[in-house]
């Protein structure tokens, strides 16, 4: 590490950390190197540095959406938790958060300021970050309708602002992939406060009912086809409910891939490349698997 990291920051970096644990799936192997900043120019340098030395880099959020392989990632992943990642403010109807701080915290953020337009993420598992990247999505909304704009930290180190006009946003997908974001601003509207903690507490109950609980290991492996029901397409597909060994396509939470003991990352990407080719080939819909593989 001494000829990669300069010393002043090698106290922020580990060595050959298992990333299992974090991430919803606990499967996976490690990454070379694993920095958890605690300021923006720590950041901006770690990811200066691993450029210049030719290290790939990741963010984890909450790693609902990642699935590692079991070789792990041979470069440098780094985790947003410290507190100046993870502030949430609000002015008149912007609210502004790091990209650390978790999904619901900043949905509860903007109820408890009278603001609507997200409230209906209530229950998505990650960061704010992570749902900016991944953008959030249910069938009646997602987060990237509501970004003014995203900051994000360069490969040099410094940082970029960009603006509605640069972003875009798919139902699960941005074009923010690949980049590090730190913060972005949504624009809300002001409704009646009780009204909106009811649309947030009825989104979050109808949330929680259809996937499995938190703590559960989980990844939402399939999404909901154009025009159609997920459910009836796994359904007429005969893989509702499936089982391999310790993965199962849950059969309560229509979607969602469930595992318990010993599972191994590529058997969890065989086991969804053959669910993807028995829908495909039983209905002619090809299925789209939001997870990133590492
Ligand atoms: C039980 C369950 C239910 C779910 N339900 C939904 C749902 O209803 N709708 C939905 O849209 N999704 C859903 N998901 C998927 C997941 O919750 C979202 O994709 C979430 O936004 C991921 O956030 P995260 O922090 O966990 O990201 P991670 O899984 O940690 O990362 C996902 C990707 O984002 C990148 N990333 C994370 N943070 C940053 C950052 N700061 N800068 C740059 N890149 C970053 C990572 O590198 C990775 O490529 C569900 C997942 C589970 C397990």
């Amino acid at each position: 590490m001494t000829m990669v990291f300069t010393q002043s920051i090698q106290h922020l970096i580990r060595e050959d950390e298992p990333l299992s644990g974090f991430t919803w799936a606990r499967v996976g192997g490690a990454a070379k190197y694993f920095a958890e900043p605690g300021t923006q120019p720590e950041l901006a340098q770690i990811l200066s540095e691993a450029a210049a030395a030719g290290i790939p880099a990741r963010i984890v959020g909450e790693g609902a959406n990642i699935l590692v392989r079991d070789a792990g990632y041979d470069g440098l992943v780094i985790s947003l938790k410290a507190a100046e990642f993870s502030k949430v403010s609000i002015k008149d109807n912007v609210l502004t958060a790091g990209a650390g701080a978790s999904l619901s915290q900043v949905v509860s953020a903007s109820a408890g300021a009278g603001l609507a337009g997200i409230e209906y993420l209530a229950g998505i598992p990650g960061t704010f970050g992570g749902a900016l990247v991944c953008n959030a999505s249910v069938k009646n909304g997602d987060l990237g309708c509501r970004v003014t704009h995203v900051v994000a930290i360069e490969a040099d180190g410094k940082s970029i602002t960009l603006g509605s006009d640069q972003l875009r946003f798919g139902f699960q997908r941005s074009n923010l992939d690949g980049r590090f974001v730190i913060e972005a601003a949504l624009q809300l509207e002001t409704v009646d406060s009780a009204e909106l903690t009811r649309r947030m507490q009825s989104s979050w109950i109808v949330k929680r009912a259809a996937q499995p609980a938190s703590g559960q290991r989980a990844l939402q492996a399939f999404v909901e086809p154009d025009g159609m029901s997920l459910s009836d397409v796994l359904e007429q597909s005969g893989v509702q409910g499936l089982n391999e060994g310790e993965i199962s396509l849950s059969k309560q939470y229509p979607g969602y891939l469930v595992f318990s003991g010993e599972v191994k990352a590529d058997e969890i990407i065989k086991f969804v490349q053959r669910v993807t080719t028995k829908v495909e080939a039983a209905t002619g819909i090809r299925l789209h698997c939001p997870i990133k593989i590492w």
